[in-house]
């Protein structure tokens, strides 16, 4: 048994992981990433089997933000030629979920740019919800910026089931990659978010040249928060943004992070997110080893991979979409 092995066995019996032992895993040795793997394999399998859930965004808003979040392409100080466009209609919005029902995914996030969305877009936006969960059998999660309490209550009626909002990255490291708005605004949005009754999709973007220790105290951050999803974005980094250059990821890296927030979050639903396939390259199949959960057919202003693709990797791999079954089951399922 590995060092790993047995720290996974405590994690199943209810250990919390030490930031020492969150340090340990991500300064992993390149000769142990294997046990690594396995070892987080152990507690994935245990409360997710080997089901993964699959989620499509849609950016029904996008550019012209007057934030600036350094690895956006979306932000005032961009200058990425993406494109630009107010809130799409209702009709468009229920067509991006019918195509996501079409690719299997479980959940549908309509995503919008901006630091909070205006009265009118909540409005226009709960409406389109209203109609989606009237036609298809799927979750909808918004991702929609700061937001406030009876702006939360107002989608929760029309029938979002889930909130994203990231920290990101750790509090220490926050102001680094991003000046407009605060660490406490993104926790207190989260706030409002559960208040409203709305379950919570909350990660971070890695990458960003944050430290170990920035990423182990984002990892125990989360622990806090307590989402109900943790999506991991990978930076990709985007000429004309600040972070164009940035190079601080391995597709090593990327595992031995995803295995950090997977040994620390062993029930939460771990997305391999955004910047995936350009990060993880040809080692994209051991992340669902670790993380139960990705996107398909891209990002918001980048591409990504398409479904059939998806859904030939996990095939391929003896993986299956999750069926809407619960995410996190009261006990582990046991190992086959
Ligand atoms: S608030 Fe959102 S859209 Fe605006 S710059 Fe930040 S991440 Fe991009």
């Amino acid at each position: 048994m590995t060092r790993f092995d047995d720290l996974a066995e405590q994690v199943l019996q209810g250990h919390s992981v030490t930031r020492e032992e969150g340090l340990e895993i991500l300064q992993t040795d390149e000769a142990h990433l294997l046990p690594l793997v396995n070892a987080a394999y152990t507690i994935r399998h245990a409360y997710f089997g080997r089901t993964v859930t699959i989620q499509m965004l849609f950016n029904a808003k996008s550019g012209a933000c007057q934030e600036d979040c350094h690895y956006c392409s979306q932000s005032s100080i961009s200058t990425a030629s993406i494109d630009r466009y107010a809130l799409v209609s209702a009709d468009d919005m229920l067509k991006g979920a019918r195509q996501a029902h079409e690719a299997k995914a479980q959940r549908y996030c309509v995503v919008i740019s901006g630091r909070s969305p205006l009265e009118k877009e909540v409005t226009d936006i709960a409406s389109a919800v209203k109609r989606i969960k009237q036609e298809l059998p799927m979750q909808v999660c918004c991702s929609l910026g700061l937001l406030t309490e009876p702006q939360a209550k107002r989608l929760k009626a029309a029938g979002v089931d889930r909130i994203n909002h990231n920290l990101n990255t750790s509090e220490a490291y926050h102001s680094s990659i991003c000046t407009t708005h605060t660490y406490q605004d993104r926790m207190t949005t989260l706030r409002n978010a559960r208040a409203a009754g709305l379950e919570l999709c909350s990660g971070g973007i890695v990458g960003m040249g944050e430290s170990d220790e920035d990423l182990v105290a984002l990892a125990f951050a989360l622990r806090d928060v307590n989402p109900d999803s943790i999506p991991l974005n990978m930076l990709h980094p985007i000429p004309g943004t600040p972070l164009a250059d940035a190079n601080h990821l391995t597709p090593q890296r990327c595992l031995k992070i995803l295995c950090l927030f997977r040994f620390i979050h062993p029930r939460r639903e771990l997305r391999a997110a955004g910047g995936r396939e350009f990060n993880l390259r040809s080692l994209q199949p051991m992340a669902l080893y670790v993380a139960d959960s990705l996107f398909v057919n891209g990002y918001l202003t980048t591409p990504g991979q398409p479904g059939r693709e998806v859904e030939r990797m996990l095939t391929d791999m003896g993986f299956e979409v999750a069926g809407g079954k619960p995410a996190v089951p009261d006990s582990p399922v046991p190992a086959n």
